[in-house]
């Protein structure tokens, strides 16, 4: 076969972009897997997602990421939207299907992704902490995968109501919205907790989600959806009062590796994104 010099290319459209480590890990496993493919990280500005969409389409782009704040923004300019990025109302994957570029939603998947395989969804009760667009996509697949129940403990009492109702109105779970006011005990009865909120980011590594975790019981899986340090104070709380923990670091490679294996058609290697992506972060702390 003759060498071919056109590469395929994706990528992520946001702002600011200079700080969004996913080039490094989506190149890794492009590299791993003999790809000629490429990532582009792009800084994209509100008043020209539609320009650099239309680049995208003119380039013939497999694909492109979008993050912050296109991620709501961007559907006006696509072709058609997936099952769950339709429900979520917000695109973090595109994907180039024929001449079409479709809407999807790969965070919640990558969440549910990085569940441990003895974790069964169907039937399991949730309690989120949070109503933001992390737990908006996490609640989603959850309630699309089969789990009974979701509890939404959010401090904006209108966000956490929204997310509670969406969840009861178009999928198959029940949900309740709770305010988060003070301290609050986890639920005996839940069989996930997910800290969905940003706290515990870097640089606010100490920081911790205002819940009582001697209200922790072993049996609970607990996770966190920040990805750096993948071993928050809140995950490392829940370590010592013995319940399994899962870091956001799992779901970042697994909703990346997703968006991947969308655009390829590869099943990538989630062990050499994640290899990439934490020494990124260890060279950032
Ligand atoms: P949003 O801004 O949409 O939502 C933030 C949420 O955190 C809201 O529910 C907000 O509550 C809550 N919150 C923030 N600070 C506090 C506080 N001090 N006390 C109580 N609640 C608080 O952000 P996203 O949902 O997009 O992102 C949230 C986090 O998820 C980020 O840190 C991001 O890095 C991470 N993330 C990780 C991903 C992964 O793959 N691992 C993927 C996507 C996001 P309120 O509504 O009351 O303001």
């Amino acid at each position: 076969m003759s060498r071919t010099f056109l590469s395929q290319l994706t990528g992520s459209f946001s702002m600011p972009a200079a700080e969004n480590p996913t080039v490094v890990m989506m190149e890794a496993a492009y590299r791993h897997h003999g790809l000629d493919w490429r990532y582009l990280n792009c800084e994209v500005t509100p008043a020209l997602l539609a320009d650099a969409v239309r680049g995208a389409r003119a380039m013939n782009w497999a694909g492109f990421n979008c993050s912050i704040p296109h991620k709501v923004a961007v559907i006006d300019h696509l072709d058609g939207l997936g099952e769950s990025a339709q429900i979520i109302g917000a695109v973090n994957t595109v994907v180039r299907r024929g001449d079409r570029y479709i809407g999807e939603n790969t965070d919640g998947r990558g969440f549910i992704a990085s569940l441990p395989q003895t974790f069964d969804c169907r039937g399991r009760s949730a309690l989120l902490l949070g109503a933001g667009g992390a737990a908006r996509a996490i609640a989603v697949e959850l309630a699309l995968s089969g789990i009974g129940q979701i509890l939404v403990l959010n401090r904006d009492a209108g966000r956490g109501r929204e997310l509670a109702s969406l969840i009861s109105g178009k999928t198959a779970a029940s949900a309740e919205a709770m305010v988060w006011d003070g301290v609050k005990k986890i639920p005996q009865q839940v069989d996930l907790v997910v800290n969905a909120t940003s706290i515990g980011l870097y640089p606010g590594v100490s920081a911790c989600p205002d819940i009582d975790p001697d209200s922790l019981r072993p049996e609970q899986l607990v996770a966190d959806v920040i990805p750096n340090p993948p071993e928050t104070a809140f995950l490392q709380a829940a370590k010592q009062r013995g319940c399994t923990v899962l870091d956001g670091l799992g779901m970042l490679v697994a909703q990346g590796a997703l968006a991947l294996q969308y655009w390829t058609g590869v099943e990538v290697d989630r062990s050499v994104m994640r290899r990439e992506l934490a020494s990124v972060f260890d060279s950032t702390e």
